[in-house]
């Protein structure tokens, strides 16, 4: 029989928790600027309890607009305040942390960086609020920037913490004054570590979370340095090949995961 361990930490983080609840616990039917997490599984469970997601305010069919835990630029949360919609925010407080760092870093006149993925919505709601910033995703594009007077440097919450000290390196060297933010959220950082911690000791490791879901993404990530590694969304990816002569099991999920989801992968994986 497989030993099936769980990462010390995986699965939902505060932010998402709390923009469920607050979706969840609101009277009524709502809609959400987007999907309110990257978890097709979860956001149509909240479907059936009236609360849709829309890609655009033209689309809105109800009174309320919930404010998904990536946040938004202000801008489109002034023009759904002007066609009348009442909004929720269930903004990350560490996702307005960074918001208000970049602008204030912006402000004290530093050339913004953002370190992190440029169509990820929580890095469109950085940018929109911001006048000129740089995104870099990649070490090599940190590598491919000018020299400036001033940089401000802003990571993404759900960043790979390593990438992110590495581009920092890079990034003191294109200006003599270089300003660095703490953004990463403590969650992101707790999931990683769980995930560095267990990969080395088990077999195989199984990741789950939306397939869209950056931070999910960089779990895997972290476990393929260490073992064979599979990114799944529900139990019905999990194939039998993948358990062959193996001892031990690993799972970890992303933090918009569901607990009813790992749950679920975890009794099929017993069962294989
Ligand atoms: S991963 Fe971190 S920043 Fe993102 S919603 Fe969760 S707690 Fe907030």
């Amino acid at each position: 029989m497989i030993k099936i361990i769980r990462a010390k930490t995986m699965g939902f983080c505060f932010g998402v928790k709390r923009a469920v609840e607050m979706a969840e616990s609101h009277p009524g039917r709502l809609n959400t600027l987007g999907p309110l997490i990257h978890n097709p599984q979860e956001v149509n469970r909240l479907a059936q309890l009236g609360k849709t997601p829309i890609d655009d305010l033209s689309q809105a069919s109800e009174k309320i607009i919930l404010i998904r835990a990536h946040g938004l630029p202000d801008f489109i949360i002034k023009r759904a305040i002007k066609l009348g919609l009442k909004v929720v925010d269930a903004t990350c407080p560490f996702v307005k942390k960074a918001q208000a760092l970049s602008q204030r870093l912006e402000k004290d006149g530093y050339q913004v960086v953002i370190i992190g993925e440029k169509i990820h919505p929580e890095i469109i709601g950085l940018v929109g609020n911001l006048k000129n910033p740089i995104v870099v995703e990649t070490l090599e594009e940190a590598k491919s920037l000018g020299q400036f007077k001033k940089l401000g440097v802003i990571a993404q919450t759900t960043s790979n913490t390593r990438l992110v000290e590495e581009i920092s390196v890079e990034l003191k060297k294109h200006a003599p004054e270089v300003k660095i933010a703490e953004t990463i959220c403590q969650a992101t950082e707790e999931h990683q570590q769980a995930a560095r911690e267990l990969a080395p000791r088990v077999d195989v490791m199984i990741v789950v979370g939306g397939k869209s879901s950056g931070n999910t993404r960089r779990l895997y990530q972290i476990c393929i340095e260490y073992v064979p590694a599979y990114h799944i969304e529900t139990a019905r990816e999990l194939k039998p090949e993948w358990f062959k002569n193996i001892k031990s099991a690993g799972i970890t999920a992303g933090a918009s995961t569901p607990d009813w989801v790992i749950s679920e992968v975890e009794k099929t994986i017993s069962g294989i």
